[in-house]
């Protein structure tokens, strides 16, 4: 049996190394256009920060390491063509001639791409994506002589951008389209307190800044100048511009013959499988399906990529483990604050139809003479919650988390299994968690906020 995986980044590689210890007798192939494999796009943040730890954090493996296991790796080689019906792939191995190798499955994990404007404009070399470590190189290059960098997009990936800015001290303006950042994940209230908090650390954020045109032009210094023009006439201007503004699926090799869904992105069912037959699609180039959320969605998460890739590998001789929907699990850094969340929002748990609730709960750290990091000019250490219900049942839709310790984000492990088990706030109120010594609430933040339910919303 000849397994070969499209794409050797984290869906792809969880896939050959699931595929290995299931058919000990397969060959597994990956074909990976980069000259490297498994690189964490998470470690770019610190890349620009010049964390010492960046080199050990931006790969969990590579060529040597799979190939030890058993797995052919040929990078430098991209996947041209797919031949669904002959089961043939022509590979063009870089600066050589195109070749034809067979599947008996094919396992597509090629990804997403960076969006790119829709603006109108020329922007030439002013414009920096946010994907690859050939990306972050520039961005870094630019950084060192920069005197403002303009980020277009309030996203995760923007946000997390600002931030290094700001830690390397150069002036930076965020752009976002809408009134609230990070409104994927978060809502309204949460927002706008990271917004402040932003604004606090020296970072110029607008929002309901949405960029129609993009120029380069000389400054009077005979610098070249990167131009944000927004719908409402503003200008916004810069040494480089910075665009993040999410991703797209790379769906193109089978994107004429295989179903596609929200976003371009190939459609699979519970086992990965695509619309056609022995063909798997797994990762940033596929859908994804999310608990309480009707029709799948574009949900590209590193999180949801390792784990789609082993289930391919699981179900390539036949369906035999289904995934589990996703949570949208997430954790952002900013700063010396933890922001993450599992589960919907409250806008989008009333998209879905939810009569929905919103319950908030803060607890404070005990101040242990400055035990704990802050920022300048921060509160007191805390960490707040917000919990997304259905109204009636009390069941757990959605959850935010907004805080100063490091190990909070555990907490959105555990309400992500709270929520894909169907969990209401009473079966979780008195269940048996640690002790939480120093806290000025030290019993579980599940009691407290179950009790803020029932007074917002009694049970019939
Ligand atoms: C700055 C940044 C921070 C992020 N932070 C988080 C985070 O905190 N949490 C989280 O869950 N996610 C995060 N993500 C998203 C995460 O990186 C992606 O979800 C993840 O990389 C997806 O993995 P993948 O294997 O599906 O695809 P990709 O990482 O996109 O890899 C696809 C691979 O396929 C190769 N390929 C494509 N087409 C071909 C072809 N035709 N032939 C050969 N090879 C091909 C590409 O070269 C690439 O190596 C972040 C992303 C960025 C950019």
């Amino acid at each position: 049996m000849r397994v070969v995986i499209v794409g050797g980044s984290h869906a792809g590689i969880a896939c050959a190394l699931r595929a290995r210890e299931e058919y000990p007798d397969a060959e597994v192939v990956i074909y990976e256009r980069q000259g490297s494999v498994g690189f964490i796009a998470q470690s770019i943040p610190l890349y620009l920060r010049g964390d010492r730890h960046y080199e050990e954090l931006k790969s969990y493996t590579d060529v040597p390491a799979l190939e030890r296991q058993g797995i052919v790796v040929r990078i430098n080689t991209e996947v041209r063509r797919v031949d669904t019906d002959a089961k043939t792939l022509e590979i063009v191995p870089a600066g050589g001639v195109p070749l034809v190798d067979h599947y008996d499955h094919l396992v597509l994990a090629t990804g997403s791409y960076p969006s790119i404007p829709l603006a109108f404009g020329s922007y030439g070399d002013s414009l920096y994506l946010v994907k690859s470590y050939e990306h972050a190189v520039r961005i870094k290059e630019l950084m060192e002589t920069a005197k403002r960098i303009v980020i277009i997009g309030g996203g995760a990936i923007g946000v997390e951008i600002a931030r290094a800015m700001r830690y390397k001290d150069v002036p930076t303006t965020l752009l976002q389209s809408h009134a609230t950042i990070l409104d994927r994940y978060v809502d309204d209230e949460v927002s706008s307190e990271i917004i402040d908090s932003l604004r606090d650390a020296g970072l110029d954020v607008y929002t309901e800044a949405l960029v129609t045109e993009l120029e380069e032009v000389l400054g009077p210094d005979g610098r070249r100048q990167a131009v944000a023009k927004t719908a409402d006439g503003r200008t916004f201007s810069g040494d480089g511009i910075i665009y993040a503004t999410g991703f797209r699926p790379n769906s193109f090799l089978i994107g004429g013959k295989a179903e596609l869904g929200d976003k371009g992105a190939i459609v699979v069912d519970d086992y990965m499988r695509t619309s056609i037959p022995d063909v798997f699609a797994v990762g940033d180039c596929s859908t994804t399906t999310l608990t309480n959320v009707a029709r799948p969605v574009y949900i590209p998460h590193a999180s949801d990529a390792f784990r789609q890739g082993e289930i391919a590998a699981i179900n390539l001789v036949g369906p035999r483990q289904r995934i589990n929907p996703s949570q949208g699990t997430y954790n952002l850094n900013i700063g010396t604050r933890t922001m993450c969340i599992s589960g919907m929002t409250f806008k989008r748990a009333v998209e879905e139809g939810f009569d929905s609730g919103i319950a908030s709960y803060r607890n404070e750290f005990l101040d242990l003479d400055g035990l704990l990091p802050r920022e300048d000019n921060d509160e007191d250490p805390y960490y707040k919650i917000w919990l997304i219900y259905e109204r009636g049942t009390h069941k757990i839709l959605g959850f935010q988390l907004r805080g100063t310790a490091t190990d909070l984000s555990l907490y959105a492990d555990l309400m992500s299994l709270a929520i894909e088990r169907g969990l209401t706030v009473e079966d979780l109120e008195f269940v048996d968690f640690y002790f939480k010594q120093g806290y000025a609430n030290p019993r579980s933040f599940s009691k407290y906020l179950a009790a803020v339910v029932r007074q917002q919303d009694p049970r019939g």
